[in-house]
């Protein structure tokens, strides 16, 4: 019989832990193991003497039957099983507790599941984690459904403030290496693919109010998600290194006509692949080819962490000629890697305006052609190596912190070349008289399509 009204039937259903209960086995002096040695030697059938004296002789602070006739009712009632509810209810309010730091979602069958494991381990065999139990340990520790008012990512702010400081801690070290090798502008250089449709579009257009679905015309549906692969390579003293090595997207293997259709376009190396994306041999080759050819000796190549570049990092030549290549820490290029910092979008913003200009007023001319957009990307390229826009490359490494200089204001290419305020501007080209459709970054000549694009302007070999 119980005297303190919580005992239940062994086999019936789960023991509640009850902070009553609690109370009066910590007033108790010893712990469950404890008060189970006491009862077995003050019950000993073989002993003869003053149970009493004996017991006290070993647990000083039993004094009286009083004492004696708690400790067994406790021990009875509550026994091992209580012992064990009880602590499974401080796991499992533990678990809890982390569950919510980490501010996972917690249902009731995650506290039941956990409960039984804890149970487990306890070799509490009889806990079967009723709904009696699981309403009670709630009510107990104050625990309610709510509606989930924000969802987060896991460690969202961690991950945040992780990232900036290994990014401030990389141009950290960068420029320690910059000074320890007494490394001038025109030997910082970043490369980095950026990926190109064929067919760009701006994604906004003026539209009518109210207008439900707005559309955009393009000449060749597929060439908007088809892409070809561009490996530009920027220095800090402003400059853009040609030629770029250009990847096209060849699903079915390049023609024999390849290299020929591709030889006049001088600002770039073509190659091509199956998917479009550049391939480790084809980062080799570039780094042979291409890098190393204009790269100065102990010149220093930020590159990130993309494995393709692995193989091209550990060639011969590049330790020969003591290029230090430093590799940017993933999920920090967004804030460290120049050509993401202030480059790429400045070239894809040119390339929209101008291909939605030719859309417009040149629709014969199939964009997306292999032809075409060699010659698209050769003419912008060759506007991007214009002087003018060193302060814009200087930019985007000053702007992370690898250079400590103040930079001079610049005109973005898309807005000098595009955004001519002279209405009615026409070609410079000799006897030509066309309306303009571009203002070149170089000779700052207005010149129609045809003397742009089709004859292919160049003033860079002038320069
Ligand atoms: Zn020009
Ligand atoms: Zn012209």
């Amino acid at each position: 019989m119980c005297v303190l009204g919580f005992c239940n039937g062994e086999s019936k259903s789960d023991v509640e832990y009850d902070p009553k209960i609690d109370q009066t086995y910590n007033s108790l002096p010893y712990s469950y193991e404890e008060m189970k040695n006491i009862l077995s030697l003050y019950d000993d059938p073989n002993f003869r003497g003053n149970r009493l004296k004996r017991v006290n002789k070993r647990y000083r602070r039993i004094k009286n039957a009083t004492q004696i006739n708690r400790i067994r009712k406790y021990v009875v009632c509550y026994g091992s099983r209580y012992y064990k509810i009880r602590e499974l209810d401080k796991m499992l309010i533990e678990q809890f507790k982390r569950w919510k730091d980490g501010r996972q979602i917690v249902r009731d069958r995650f506290l039941v599941d956990a409960a039984l494991e804890i149970a487990d381990k306890l070799h509490f065999e009889t806990f079967k984690a009723s709904e009696s139990w699981l309403l009670g340990f709630k009510k107990r520790h104050n625990i309610v459904g709510r509606k989930i008012t924000q969802v987060v990512t896991a460690k969202k702010p961690n991950v945040e403030a992780d990232k900036a400081k290994l990014a401030k801690d990389f141009v950290g070290r960068v420029k320690v290496t910059i000074e320890d090798r007494h490394t001038p502008p025109e030997k910082l250089f970043n490369s980095d693919q950026m990926g190109l449709q064929l067919e760009m579009t701006s994604g906004r257009t003026l539209t009518f109010k109210g207008q439900k679905t707005v559309e955009a015309v393009v000449q060749n549906k597929n060439a908007t998600t088809h892409s070809l692969t561009l490996l530009p390579t920027i220095s800090a003293f402003g400059k853009l290194a040609v030629p770029v090595l250009t990847c096209f997207y060849e699903p079915k293997g390049a023609p024999a006509c390849f290299e020929r259709d591709l030889l006049r376009f001088k600002n770039l190396r073509c190659c091509w692949t199956k998917s479009g994306k550049v391939s480790s041999k084809i980062m080799v080759d570039w780094m042979k080819e291409d890098f190393l050819k204009m790269a100065p000796r102990r010149s220093i190549l930020l590159l990130d962490s993309w494995s393709g570049f692995n193989q091209a990092k550990e060639i011969q030549e590049v330790k020969s000629k003591e290029i230090n290549i430093i590799t940017i820490p993933p999920k920090t290029t967004g804030i460290v890697q120049p050509c993401d910092v202030g480059f790429f979008r400045y070239v894809k913003a040119f390339l929209r305006t101008m291909e939605d200009k030719i859309r417009r007023m040149f629709p014969d001319f199939k964009i997306s052609t292999r032809a075409h957009i060699a010659c698209l990307l050769n003419q912008t390229i060759e506007q991007f190596c214009a002087p003018r826009y060193s302060s814009l490359i200087q930019h985007a490494f000053i702007k992370p912190g690898y250079v400590d200089k103040e930079y001079e204001e610049y005109s973005t290419p898309d807005h000098y070349c595009f955004n001519f305020s002279k209405v009615g501007a026409r070609c410079g080209a000799t006897d030509c008289g066309k309306l303009a459709f571009i203002r070149c970054s170089w000779c700052e000549k207005y010149l129609c399509f045809n003397h742009f694009i089709v004859k292919m302007h160049s003033c860079q070999n002038n320069n």
